[in-house]
């Protein structure tokens, strides 16, 4: 049986995937600002290394898996912007850093990062912002979000989930992950009735517009099923799976995007083909 890192543990998602993987047997070290077996506040770099000590401590230095649940979703308020860069984006890019070693060590580890389809369904996330992210720079990030005004937070959640959608995509690729048999993936769920989503509908404004926004499928996602995608995400299904985002959102992202991916590589983009082409180091 294996070991498994969770943060965001405390509920919802994080919640059901430990039950999940409760039940098979693994072993799960569980990171949350609550109830969990490392108490860990994401927000600060202080609470990060926390995470990453603790769980290495407690994982003898061999991690079979990691998910990263842990988030905050897009509420009103002055000091959003900042706390969701930290926890959604660099709560999820330093952890796993801090882990990599320990991944690696099991040989064929796993890792399922919470992405969201906000990143491909809300308009006009600033891209300014994304590339400051994955340049590891929260400052010139934020300072992008405030002409939004009280929209700010809501950008500074689609940027946070777009950065890690694409970190997660660019790491997964590179040899220090891929050829140390650790496989990243990314699932983007749409709107799950789980805490966070219900207090979003417990604001008005907030509520009519995820009420207003098309899910094909109509109503909410269950915790549960998305748990039971991240749990095959983690078993040797996923031995040819590398730098995926799994989209399970009811289908607003195919009712918005469904021309543009999969899509050809454009005339505009054959010169960065093909230099990645001559890029690629091995012949298999
Ligand atoms: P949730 O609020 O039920 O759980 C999130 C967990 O993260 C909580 O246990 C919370 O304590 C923890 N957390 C928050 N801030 C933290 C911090 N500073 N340090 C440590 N832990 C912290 O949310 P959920 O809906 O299960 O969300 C799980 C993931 O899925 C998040 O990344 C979220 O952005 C993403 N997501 C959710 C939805 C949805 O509709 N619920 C949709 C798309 C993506």
């Amino acid at each position: 049986m294996g070991v498994y890192a969770v943060t965001g543990s405390a509920s919802g998602m994080g919640a059901a995937v430990c039950e999940r993987l409760r039940a098979a047997e693994h072993d799960v070290v569980t990171v949350d600002i609550r109830d969990a077996d490392v108490i860990a506040d994401l927000s600060t770099p202080a609470g990060r290394r926390t995470a990453v000590e603790k769980v290495l401590a407690a994982s003898g230095g061999r991690l079979d898996g990691a998910v990263l649940a842990a988030g905050l979703g897009p509420a009103p308020g002055r000091e959003r912007p900042a706390l969701v860069t930290q926890v959604n984006y660099f709560g999820v890019v330093e952890l796993l850093e801090g882990w990599r070693d320990a991944l690696a060590a099991a040989g064929n580890a796993k890792v399922v990062v919470f992405g969201s389809n906000s990143a491909t369904t809300m308009p006009l996330i600033p891209a300014r912002a994304v590339a400051a992210l994955l340049a590891g720079d929260s400052e010139r990030a934020l300072r992008t979000y405030r002409i939004f005004g009280r929209n700010a937070p809501t950008m500074a959640y689609g940027a946070s989930k777009v950065a890690i959608s694409r970190w997660v995509r660019r790491r997964a690729v590179e040899p220090e992950w891929v050829d140390a048999g650790i496989r990243l993936n990314a699932i983007a769920p749409g709107a799950v009735l789980t805490p966070l989503l219900e207090k979003q509908l417990a604001t008005p404004g907030e509520a009519r517009a995820i009420r207003a926004f098309p899910v094909p499928a109509g109503g909410y996602g269950d915790p549960g099923l998305l748990a039971d995608w991240v749990i095959h995400m983690l078993s040797p299904a996923a031995d040819f799976m590398v730098g995926s985002v799994v989209v399970v959102d009811g289908g607003s992202d195919a009712w918005f995007r469904a021309d543009d991916w999969p899509g050809p590589v454009l005339a505009r983009r054959l010169r960065g083909y093909l230099r990645k082409m001559r890029e690629f180091r091995r012949v298999s």
